[in-house]
């Protein structure tokens, strides 16, 4: 788990006169550094400063680096692609943990407590967030200062609220990037948070190798979200408020329990345990701990960690490229002059969407 931190390492993969600019510079690279990676050779001094700053763990540069990822400006979309490629190698490092449940399970107080649990073992944690929900209020999930205020305060730990702003697919990639710079700064376990049941949780469990479903006992909306297709994504369910009603608690396990023997599992050589938790009293959480630790050595031994990871960067791959292809369409000044009324013409029932997309297609050239 231990991150390799040889600082300079960043720049010494690059080979670019920093004084060059623009396409020029990429015809004064050598072949094998082109070839290694474009974006990598073109790191502009700027950049090897912060990604040198994100690789010693400075913090200020950490959330920088995170900004820069999280912008929609074209310029700092280039500028952040570079940035990734050149932490890319110190990447990789850490248990990346999902976690979601409804509002009120209680993720932040697990989390807190987890978080706080985990930094007086050594550990670096770093905390982050998917909320779609953001994009429509502004607001987001860990936006509210008073949510774990006290492994805020921990220099071990590092809290960042979820991107506001465009579609979920744009709020999940710019959360993957994050988490791709936390572990460039030596966070070796990395929580990203997500509410509620749905899309959302996919997303999330897309870009981490262990999913934790908190859950409350009574909870019967949860146990249909287990039935529905969120057991396709669960390794572990975690009963929160144990303190409260020991007993109920203890139902709600076993029935969560008896569920995942039914239904056939995201992974056939691991069965998503159930177990009771109380986030407020912290009893449950070196169990959670134990077994948590116990699925990444699994699936660290028998190549199914591997497996996931290599299958989330090529999904990774293909929603980058839909994303990209789209706004590169989406910029063609043709297509910008015809859209509107093209987009007319389909809602008037004058053209179909087929012949539609066929036009705007070939207005860009590409069809
Ligand atoms: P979230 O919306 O899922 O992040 O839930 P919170 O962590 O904000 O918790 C919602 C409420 O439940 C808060 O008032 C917490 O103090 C409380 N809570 C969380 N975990 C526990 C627990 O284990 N036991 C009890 N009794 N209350 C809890």
């Amino acid at each position: 788990m231990t991150a390799v931190r040889t600082s300079g390492e960043v720049s010494r993969q690059t080979h670019e006169d920093p004084a060059a600019s623009g396409p020029a510079r990429a015809s004064m690279q050598s072949p094998a550094a082109t070839r290694a990676h474009p974006a990598a050779a073109m790191l502009e001094p700027a950049l090897r400063t912060l990604a040198d700053g994100v690789r010693s763990g400075r913090r200020r540069d950490l959330a920088k680096a995170i900004t820069l990822v999280e912008s929609s400006r074209q310029d700092d979309e280039w500028r952040a692609s570079a940035l990734l490629q050149a932490l890319q190698p110190h990447t990789g490092t850490s248990f990346r943990i999902g976690i979601s449940g409804a509002p009120g399970a209680g993720k932040s107080t697990f989390i807190e407590a987890l978080g706080l649990f985990l930094t007086s073992r050594g550990h670096k944690v770093a905390v982050l967030a998917v909320d779609p929900s953001s994009t429509i209020s502004g607001g987001s999930i860990l936006g509210d200062k008073t949510r774990m205020e006290r492994l805020a305060r921990d220099p071990a730990a590092f809290i960042r609220p979820s991107p506001s702003g465009g579609t979920l697919g744009g709020v999940a990639r710019k959360t993957r990037e994050a988490l791709a710079v936390c572990e460039a700064a030596g966070y070796d376990v990395v929580i990203v948070e997500t509410v509620g049941v749905g899309q959302s949780e996919t997303a999330v469990a897309a870009m981490t190798d262990f999913f934790v479903l908190l859950t409350l006992p009574n909870a019967g909306d949860d146990l249909q979200a287990i039935k529905r297709g969120i057991v396709e994504l669960t390794d572990l369910v975690l009963v929160n408020k144990a303190d409260l009603d020991r007993n109920a608690a203890e139902l709600a396990r076993a029935q969560v329990a008896s569920a995942f023997s039914m239904l056939r599992s995201r992974d056939a050589w691991w069965k998503p345990p159930a177990l009771t938790l109380s986030a407020a009293t912290g009893e449950g959480l070196a169990a959670f701990w134990d077994v948590a630790e116990r699925f990444r050595a699994a699936a660290a031994g028998n190549g199914a960690l591997a497996a996931r990871r290599r299958a989330q960067a090529l999904a990774a791959m293909h929603a980058e490229l839909d994303r990209a292809l789209r706004a590169r369409f989406e910029r063609h000044p043709a297509v910008r002059r015809e859209f509107d009324a093209v987009a007319r013409a389909v809602t008037e029932g004058t053209m179909t969407p087929g012949s539609a997309v066929a036009r705007l297609l070939a207005l860009a050239g590409g069809g």
